[in-house]
């Protein structure tokens, strides 16, 4: 199928293409690297009277670090983002993520603002914008907001984003010492996760002192687990991490699809949490018969 006719408008400023949203309304959409939105237009599934074009305004692009903070534009593709010596050094947990989106043709086009603003909820980045305690900058005519990226994912394919604002950045704070990730998932190759885990974590003399465990396709939205409350400086035992594991399978709601049960994802969400705290903490003896 192809895309119902469509206008369309190449944006040559973030003011540009702001005044273009806002004479379109709900009627525009805009377009980044178009790897979720030309499907969805080809299949119908929404039909924009007009598309606006921001993928030549360079000022969204590119990565940097200035004080003390990791930014990121919104136009920064995937293949920026796994290739960059900055994320590598000061957030490695995005570098590792990345890894796992779609695949190399995908890769070349996504960016991610785009996957941000897409808002799937098996979507690698925004999971891993919830465990970095990223601040997502978005701009509209009248002001900027920043809001913190756990409560800029709203619902399946929703955000705190108007339809007359663009997403500008993020910005990431940088990892600190004793600073530790863990990222892993359950997947159909090239596809989409059935579940999945991005966690940041502080790792000291033998304690998680600070734990921020992101899952993904487990639920409509990233869902930063308060179970993970239970394992902070603590000495962890398998009774320990059996209750947290107990409190997080009560905390998710998984939807059930053509990939997975609620209860097979409720399921994979407790074996990630139980491979996530023995791969910070070197302790093979939390997940017994299963490898790390
Ligand atoms: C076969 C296939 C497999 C895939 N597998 C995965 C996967 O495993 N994991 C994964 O995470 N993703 C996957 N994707 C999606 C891919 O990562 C997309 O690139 C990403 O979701 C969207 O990025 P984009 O730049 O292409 O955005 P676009 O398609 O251009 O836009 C997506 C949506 O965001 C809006 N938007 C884009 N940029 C902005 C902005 N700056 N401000 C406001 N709104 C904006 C658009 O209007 C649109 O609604 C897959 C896609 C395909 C086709």
């Amino acid at each position: 199928m192809k895309a119902a006719a469509f206008s369309y408008a190449r944006a040559t400023s973030v003011a540009n293409a702001l005044e273009l949203l806002v004479a379109y309304g709900d009627k525009a959409k805009v377009l980044s690297g178009g790897q979720s939105l030309i499907p969805a237009m080809n299949l119908r599934l929404i039909s924009p009277e007009l598309i606006v074009d921001i993928g030549e305004i360079t000022e969204l692009r590119g990565i940097a670090v200035r004080g003390g903070v990791l930014r990121v534009g919104a136009l920064t593709r995937h293949v920026d983002l796994l290739r960059s010596a900055e994320i590598a050094a000061y957030a490695p947990l995005l570098t590792e993520a990345v890894a796992h989106v779609a695949h190399p043709a995908i890769r070349n086009r996504g960016t991610l603002g785009g996957s941000l603003a897409h808002a799937d909820p098996a979507a690698e980045l925004p999971a891993s914008m919830v465990a970095l305690n990223a601040t997502i900058v978005v701009r509209g005519q009248a002001r900027e907001r920043r809001i913190a990226a756990r409560d800029f994912f709203t619902g399946i394919y929703e955000t705190a984003l108007s339809a007359q604002e663009l997403l500008i950045g993020v910005e990431l704070p940088i990892a600190q010492e004793n600073s530790a990730h863990f990222f892993q998932l359950a997947r159909r190759h090239g596809d989409y996760a059935i579940a999945g885990l991005a966690a940041q974590a502080i790792v000291q003399d033998g304690l998680v002192t600070d734990l921020r465990a992101a899952f993904f396709a487990v639920g409509d939205r990233p869902i930063l687990a308060k179970a993970a409350t239970k394992l902070i400086n603590i000495r962890i035992t398998p009774a320990i991490l059996a209750e947290a594991s107990a409190t997080l399978g009560e905390e998710l709601d998984p939807q059930e699809d053509q990939q997975a049960s609620a209860a097979m994802r409720r399921h994979l969400a407790k074996v990630l949490l139980a491979r996530c705290v023995s791969a910070l903490l070197g302790r093979p003896d939390l997940t017994p018969g299963g490898t790390v």
